[in-house]
């Protein structure tokens, strides 16, 4: 079993238990450490006491949040693209930035950069650390076993000023702590470097499987970092399962794989395995008429879990990761962005549906700011919620949704993330977090203010429809005009009619709800677009850069490309009719 279970939130540490002064004293840290830099100092002018040693954490702490106000991406980007451009000077830490990191983008449509420290990669393994040990005691593996790592780096490359960008999860994959966290949990990935930083996640997908397929006996656990991948890693398995066992069977490499550093690292994994080629083809033939169901049990048959995260936008991909894992229990990964980690799964035999993640009080200082919904009869707002002040994480209360407030060791000081949770319980002293959406309103068309969270159960009720007449819904998005549906399987008018009308109706929102009745906003019209629509739209991402570890379908977009993509690949258009 693997020795990762001292490193829990509870085992003999205080951390948890005085989760609030923790934040305090992490709060001083961080200050402390970039004393001077010039954002600080724009807001603090030249205290001396905030240098002292001696300075009472708590007084430190309401001056910071008295003094220093809320900023977006937006206030801070000036000062990045500072640091991109070669500033060397303090400008958010005092430790020179050399690394940049690109948040994924797909969740508002923009990539933005967010300094990447030696602290990063180090949360990243202490979360992952932690997180395996919660996960071991419910779910014990062997020592030395295998993971099957769908994981891909994206292309790293340099700004003007010479500092390396990439995307977080590219980082982390190129650092020591990687490794070190395959020694420390004793679980070591299947694939080798080449294969995980090749840069075309096609060729590394089929390596991925391959190299899983090869090591099969000694997998352990599945998993990647959104849930997205994994499907979309076994779906493209489905089309090249017979090239797989035929390289497993020669102890080849199919010609698809052409990165040449990529090509000699996998044949010097793989030898000839005539037999377990034939076991895995007699497998397949049988899963190819159970329609792939238990796809994964069935293939690693000493795996003891699916793990990746699996809430929020990622809830849609959970009907097809059950299908694919057969018996085998699905756990939540933890809670994090590119900014920082924020929580880790203390539950891990939770059905994903139940997650909720502890807040680690050591990794950043979190602020909470309580968000209301907009009362029904108040259609003047832009926004959806209405905010109170942000309170600290000792402040928090059961069952109230909160936006996250981020102050971190990497230079980012009282910055919205932009996501909304809920707190759902606690953790000892620690609250746990309920991811509910991303803030950003996503849906308006008229003084309707529908967001993701809406959307997603909107989209619920019409997939419903579509899989009582044996139909699947393969991936969603929607424009401020239309919403898009790719769906597998033969789907008669008449279901898609019912299916448009069903999503139009479900659509709770006061505004939205009047301004239909009123016709200031037209009928649904839902869009059913060919096979293969939202691969060529996750292609369009990672071609601008995104990474398939980090990529999330956007929910709703206006961007052209996008827009033109599914204009052009759509098949059938329905209208609701459920406001006559
Ligand atoms: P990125 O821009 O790639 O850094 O993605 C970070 C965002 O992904 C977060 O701000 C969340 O909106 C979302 N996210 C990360 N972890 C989770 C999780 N466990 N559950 C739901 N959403 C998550």
């Amino acid at each position: 079993m693997a020795t990762t279970s001292m490193m829990t939130l509870s085992t003999g540490s205080k951390l948890v238990e005085n989760a609030g002064h923790v934040q305090t004293q992490t709060l001083r840290r961080i200050l402390q450490l970039n004393y001077g830099v010039e954002y600080l100092k724009k807001w603090f002018g030249e205290r001396e006491n905030l240098k002292h040693p001696n300075m009472d954490a708590y007084a430190l702490e309401s001056l910071f949040t008295s003094t220093v106000p809320l900023a977006s991406h937006a206030d801070l980007d000036p000062y990045i693209q500072r640091i991109a451009d070669g500033d060397k000077a303090p400008l958010l830490t005092q430790q020179p930035i050399t690394t940049l990191s690109l948040s994924s983008g797909t969740t508002d449509g923009r990539q933005k950069y967010v300094p990447f420290t030696v602290y990063s990669a180090q949360t990243t393994l202490q979360i992952f650390r932690l997180a395996a040990a919660y996960r071991s005691r419910v779910y014990p593996i062997r020592e030395g076993g295998r993971i099957l790592e769908l994981i891909y780096s994206s292309k790293q490359f340099k700004t003007k000023g010479g500092l390396t960008t990439g995307t977080a999860t590219t980082h982390y994959y190129a650092s020591q702590e990687f490794k070190i966290k395959q020694e420390k949990t004793k679980s070591f990935t299947c694939s080798p470097e080449e294969v995980i930083s090749s840069g075309d996640y096609k060729q590394s997908n089929y390596c991925h499987l391959l190299l899983g397929l090869f090591f099969s006996n000694q997998v352990e656990f599945i998993t990647s970092t959104f849930a997205y991948s994994i499907v979309q890693a076994f779906s493209t398995f489905e089309e090249q399962w017979q090239e797989l066992c035929n390289d497993i069977r020669e102890g080849t490499l199919s010609p698809r794989i052409n990165i040449p550093e990529m090509r000699k690292a996998v044949l010097e994994i793989i030898s000839p395995n005539p037999s377990l080629a034939s076991k895995i083809e007699g497998c397949c033939q049988e899963l190819q008429n159970l329609d792939w169901c238990g796809l994964i049990s069935t293939l690693w048959p000493n795996a003891k879990y699916v793990y990746s995260i699996m809430t929020g936008s990622m809830q849609h991909y959970l009907k097809k990761l059950r299908h694919y894992a057969g018996e085998l229990p699905l756990v939540s990964a933890d809670y994090g962005s590119t900014e920082s980690w924020i929580g880790v799964n203390v539950d891990p035999y939770l059905p994903p549906e139940k997650v909720t993640f502890a807040v680690v009080p050591t990794f950043s200082y979190y602020e909470f700011i309580p968000l209301y919904r907009q009362k029904e009869d108040c259609n003047s707002a832009i926004d959806d919620f209405i905010e109170d002040k942000p309170v600290p994480l000792s402040h928090v209360k059961l069952g109230q949704q909160y936006e996250i407030v981020l102050t971190t060791f990497t230079g980012l000081y009282r910055y919205r993330l932009g996501d909304v949770v809920e707190v759902a319980g606690f953790h000892k002293g620690t609250p746990k977090l309920n991811f509910v959406c991303r803030r950003k309103l996503i849906l308006t068309v008229n003084i309707d203010k529908n967001t993701e969270k809406d959307l997603q159960l909107v989209v619920e009720r019409g997939s419903q429809l579509l899989s009582q007449a044996r139909v699947e819904l393969v991936d969603f998005t929607s424009h401020a005009d239309i919403a898009t549906n790719q769906i597998k399987g033969e789907v008669e008018e008449q279901v898609l009619s019912e299916c448009c009308r069903e999503m139009d109706a479900s659509f709770v929102d006061h505004g939205y709800v009047v301004s239909r009745k009123t016709n200031s906003i037209g009928p649904l019209e839902l869009c059913i677009v060919e096979t293969g629509t939202f691969k060529k739209i996750l292609d369009y991402f990672i071609g601008n850069g995104a990474a398939m570890s980090q990529f999330k379908t956007p929910r709703c977009t206006s961007n052209q490309v996008i827009l033109r993509i599914l204009n052009v690949c759509t098949i059938k258009r329905v209208y609701s009719t459920a406001y006559g």
